[in-house]
């Protein structure tokens, strides 16, 4: 049983996505063009972690080359998908210091060391163990986020360094202002790790590859490809906000619904919890079964639309189940699909538009998509 509110997640869709940032960063870099770090945090921006993963290692499989690592916020994501039999080498972002370690040995997973906490966590556990375990070290060139202070390595590294079940696989930032032109702190942030990279040697971190740039910095700066790229939003579909990406793009994933009912509404009549939509004239409105509940925005009442008929109709009221929208202008019937995210005829929604109407980043739209949504994939 699918509800009438579900959204539709194409891979094929993902993979041309995917194959399209490897062909730019081909054409690119050529022979030296950077390895990509799938970044699939947060369930894959809402898409279901474990299904994104299996399809981009079955497309590698495909093509003979070898899997995207791939990057997850926290240990139990990380091993959620290694419960789903994904094989790839997967990073893990996340801080580590209040979570359970052993999680990163038992499912064969790279942590980030961002602080001589970490550090000294992770080498006792490995040392329990006897093992040795590689690690990506983080530097923090600004964001101040997670990571050691660029301009104090000199300080804290030793002890990370001298810890004899580490390695430091890779070093890598991560940029606070991408996709903002106007932003000094982007500039800033670039020097600062470019300088850590030329002090590397006498730092100790000779033989570490190197990685910074999100979806925005990979689109935006070539110097900031180093040895791999992390994008996530790319892979979904969506272009970073601001950013005009030279890159063929299909959004991934799609929220569609069915009107329930439709009816009038007289001049003046209110629609929703506090009475907030007044009817500007006679009204025809229909019913959504789909509310804030499913990760629809407050704020989109008298703000967003929906499509209807592959048209346009303006959100007049969300409440936790339901959205009001009015359908005046268009044909409009009881069963009639509903898209809240996603295209019907020519027009389309995307997550950057709707992110734009309240003030947010596409992000957040995907990733907010309830659990109470199915996910049917396609293929
Ligand atoms: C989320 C995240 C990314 C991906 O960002 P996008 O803007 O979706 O490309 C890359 N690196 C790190 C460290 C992240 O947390």
């Amino acid at each position: 049983m699918v509800r009438p509110t579900h959204a539709v997640v194409d891979l094929h869709d993902l993979t041309a996505n995917y194959r399209a940032i490897r062909e730019l960063l081909d054409a690119g870099a050529g022979a030296s063009a950077p390895r990509i770090i799938a970044v699939i945090k947060a369930n894959a921006y809402g898409h279901g972690a474990s299904r994104v993963a299996q399809a981009l290692e079955r497309e590698a499989a495909e093509r003979r080359v070898s899997p995207p690592l791939l990057a997850c916020a926290d240990i139990e994501e990380g091993v959620e998908l290694r419960a789903a039999g994904v094989g790839a080498p997967i990073l893990v972002f996340g801080a580590l210091s209040v979570s359970d370690l052993d999680g990163v040995f038992e499912h064969d997973l790279t942590p980030t060391v961002s602080s001589p906490a970490a550090a000294r966590a992770l080498q006792e556990a490995a040392a329990a163990r006897d093992v040795r375990l590689g690690v990506h070290l983080k530097i923090d060139t600004g964001m101040n986020r997670f990571g050691f202070r660029h301009d104090n390595l000199g300080a804290t590294l030793p002890g990370v360094l001298r810890s004899p079940h580490l390695t430091v696989d890779a070093v890598y930032t991560h940029f606070a202002t991408a996709e903002d032109r106007d932003h000094l702190l982007f500039e800033r942030q670039r020097m600062r790790f470019e300088a850590v990279r030329a002090a590397s040697a006498g730092l100790g971190l000779a033989g570490a590859w190197w990685h910074a740039a999100n979806s925005a910095a990979l689109l935006r700066d070539r110097r900031t490809w180093y040895d791999a790229v992390r994008p996530g939003l790319l892979l979904y579909g969506i272009a970073p906000p601001l950013v005009d990406p030279d890159l063929r793009l299909r959004p991934v994933m799609s929220l569609r619904s069915r009107v329930v009912a439709v009816k009038g509404m007289r001049r003046g009549e209110t629609a929703g919890y506090g009475g907030r939509f007044v009817a500007p004239r006679p009204l025809r409105v229909a019913l959504v079964p789909a509310g804030y509940a499913d990760g629809l925005d407050l704020r989109l009442a008298g703000r967003g639309s929906v499509l209807v008929g592959g048209v346009r109709a303006p959100v007049v009221a969300v409440s936790m189940d339901s959205l009001v929208v009015d359908v005046t202008a268009m044909e409009a019937n009881p069963g009639d699909e509903v898209v809240l995210l996603g295209s019907q005829g020519t027009a389309h929604i995307g997550a950057g538009d709707v992110a734009r109407t309240i003030g947010t980043v596409p992000h957040e739209i995907l990733c907010r998509i309830g659990s109470r949504i199915e996910r049917t994939y396609n293929p």
